[in-house]
C-alpha cells in the first residue's frame, strides 16, 4: 500500500539529520511490502489537504525558522485540515515550536506559530542540551520508553489541559520545570528529540506508520513485527546515557 509523506521544509529544517527520520519510515514500509513517497513541501509550494497520510517537519535554527515562518502561516489551514482529517504528523525541535501558537527568541522578537499544538515557547538564555529519556503511553496501558538528544533555548509552555508526548525520566524536556516533553494532539506528536529519533525508537516509527496507513486505507492496519535487534541496542546505549547524564534534570 502507498503512504503519501509531506516533508515540510527539508531544504531549511534539517539540522539534526532529520532526513534519517524519513528513511527509517521509508525502510519500515518497504519491509512490510508499502511504499512511501516523500513529497517536498517547501517555501512557495502550495499544501493541498487530504494529499498527505503524514507530514513531517524537522529542526532548525532561529535563523532558518524566521525564513519559513510567513511561509508556514499561508499554509495553516492546509496543515489544520490535513491534521483533523486524520493524518499523522510528527514535528521535532525548530519545526515543532512553529506548530505551537508562538516563538519568542533570545532578543524578544516574536515568530508566529500556526497553532496546532497548544503551547507557547519562550528563549531562554542557557541551552538544554544532553541525552533524553522519556516515559509514553500513546495507546492506554502501552508504555514505552523514547530515546533521544535535545538542543533548544526554547522553553515550551503546554497550556494546563494540553497532552504531553511523554514524562521525562531524564532529561530537560518542554522547560527544565514541568517534567513534560512534547506535545500530542490526537495523531499530530510534536517533540525536542532528535539525533535524529525514530532510528534507536523504531515503536514509535511503527506507531505513525500504523496512523498513516489507517488515514489513507482506513481500519487498523497490523504492522508484521521486524527483529529491531539493532535498533534496541541503539536505544539501550541513549537510554543509558540518558540516565547518567549530568547537569539538568535527571
Ligand atoms: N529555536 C530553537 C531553540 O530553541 C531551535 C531548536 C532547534 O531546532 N535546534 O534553540
Amino acid at each position: 500500500m502507498r503512504i503519501v509523506v509531506g516533508h515540510l521544509y527539508p531544504d531549511y529544517l534539517n539540522i539534526y539529520a532529520d532526513r534519517g527520520n524519513i528513511a527509517v519510515l521509508s525502510r519500515r514500509a518497504a519491509w512490510r511490502g508499502h511504499e512511501l513517497e516523500v513529497r517536498s513541501v517547501s517555501v512557495g509550494d502550495a499544501l493541498e489537504p487530504g494529499e498527505h497520510d503524514l507530514l513531517y517537519i524537522g529542526g532548525g535554527q532561529d535563523r532558518e525558522q524566521a525564513l519559513v515562518a510567513q511561509d508556514l502561516l499561508a499554509k495553516a489551514g492546509g496543515v489544520r485540515e490535513t491534521v483533523a482529517a486524520g493524518a499523522a504528523l510528527l514535528a521535532v525541535c525548530g519545526g515543532y515550536q512553529l506548530l505551537g501558537r508562538s516563538y519568542r527568541d533570545l532578543h524578544g522578537a516574536d515568530l508566529p506559530g500556526i497553532g496546532v499544538f497548544p503551547f507557547d515557547t519562550v528563549a531562554g538564555d542557557t541551552r538544554m542540551i544532553g541525552d533524553v529519556l522519556l516515559e509514553c503511553e500513546l495507546e492506554p496501558g502501552v508504555h514505552r520508553t523514547l530515546a533521544g538528544f535535545e538542543n533548544h533555548a526554547g522553553r515550551t509552555h503546554l497550556d494546563a489541559d494540553a497532552e504531553p508526548l511523554g514524562r521525562v525520566v531524564a532529561g530537560f524536556g518542554n522547560d527544565g520545570e514541568s517534567g513534560r516533553e512534547g506535545c500530542r494532539v490526537g495523531r499530530a506528536l510534536g517533540t525536542y528529540l532528535h539525533g535524529p529519533l525514530l532510528p534507536r525508537n523504531p515503536w514509535l516509527a511503527d506507531w505513525l506508520l500504523t496512523q498513516a496507513l489507517a488515514h489513507r486505507h482506513g481500519g487498523v492496519p497490523e504492522l508484521e513485527p521486524l527483529a529491531d535487534e539493532l535498533e534496541a541496542e541503539a536505544h539501550a546505549v541513549s537510554a543509558r546515557r540518558a540516565a547518567t547524564r549530568g547537569g539538568g534534570r535527571r
